[in-house]
């Protein structure tokens, strides 16, 4: 019985989600087909159109990309591993692009081992939305320090803390809808995926921020016993 009422809660998400996407990407879709109805008319595509067009395929990709880890958690394979090298992994893979916006990761880790039972590529993805989230609102650069710390003996917890433009206190609540975003080739859809899948690993994700100060993502997780 639980069971069923928790499989037709996330039916109705889904169905949600799905209402969303097809929205978000009827409007990309409008614009490509107009511009294909204008060069049949007037053969008068240039090549600014064509840039427009190629930039409105990039997000219907980037919607579809985002949507697609939410719907194949069938796939998912949970692994013993140690979440200072899944963190480790990303924050590498992220150095050279931070660099170049002036903005320098400081790691404070845990000495003693934080193995947890997770999906691996599901853990790197959240890394890379909260450590993306936080160099695109640090314009001007600074620092991101990444936290991991034992919690309490079963937990562990990250913190990602960044010097950014922050969040008002009003968009809080917002965080986490689908298609929140104030960017302009934004997505709005980091936050929640992100969300989701800690959700699946049973831990949480909280946000606090200050604007002009700066935003803290914490991300805790249950630790395998010893
Ligand atoms: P996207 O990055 O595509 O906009 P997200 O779901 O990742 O979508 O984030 C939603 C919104 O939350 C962002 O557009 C931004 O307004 C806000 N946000 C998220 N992380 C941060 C951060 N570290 N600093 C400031 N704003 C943030
Ligand atoms: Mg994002």
């Amino acid at each position: 019985m639980e069971e069923l009422l928790r499989r037709s809660e996330k039916l109705t998400t889904v169905g949600q989600l799905a209402a969303g996407v097809a929205h978000e990407i009827r409007n990309p879709l409008t614009t490509l087909r107009g511009f294909l109805q204008l060069q049949l008319e007037t053969k008068r595509l240039n090549a600014q159109h064509v840039d427009l067009m190629l930039s409105e395929i990039d997000r219907i990709n980037l919607i579809v990309g985002e949507f697609l880890i939410l719907a194949k958690p069938q796939a998912t394979r949970f692994e013993e591993k140690d979440v200072r090298f899944i963190l480790g992994d990303v924050i590498s893979l992220l150095d050279s692009e931070a660099h170049l916006c002036n903005i320098e990761f400081l790691t404070v880790f845990e000495q003693a081992e934080c193995r947890i039972s997770c999906e691996e590529n599901q853990l790197k993805q959240v890394f890379i939305n909260v450590l993306k989230n936080a160099i695109e609102a640090m314009q001007s650069g600074g620092q991101i320090t990444i936290e991991v710390r034992h919690d309490d003996p079963h937990h562990v917890k990250l913190s990602i803390t960044d010097e950014g433009i922050g969040i008002p206190e009003d968009r809080i609540p917002m965080l986490g809808n689908p298609f929140y975003t104030d960017k302009d080739k934004g997505t709005g859809l980091g936050i929640m995926v992100s969300q989701r899948i800690i959700q699946g690993h049973h831990g949480t994700l909280e946000i606090q921020s200050r604007v002009g100060v700066g935003t803290k993502v914490i991300i805790t997780l249950p630790l395998l016993k010893p």
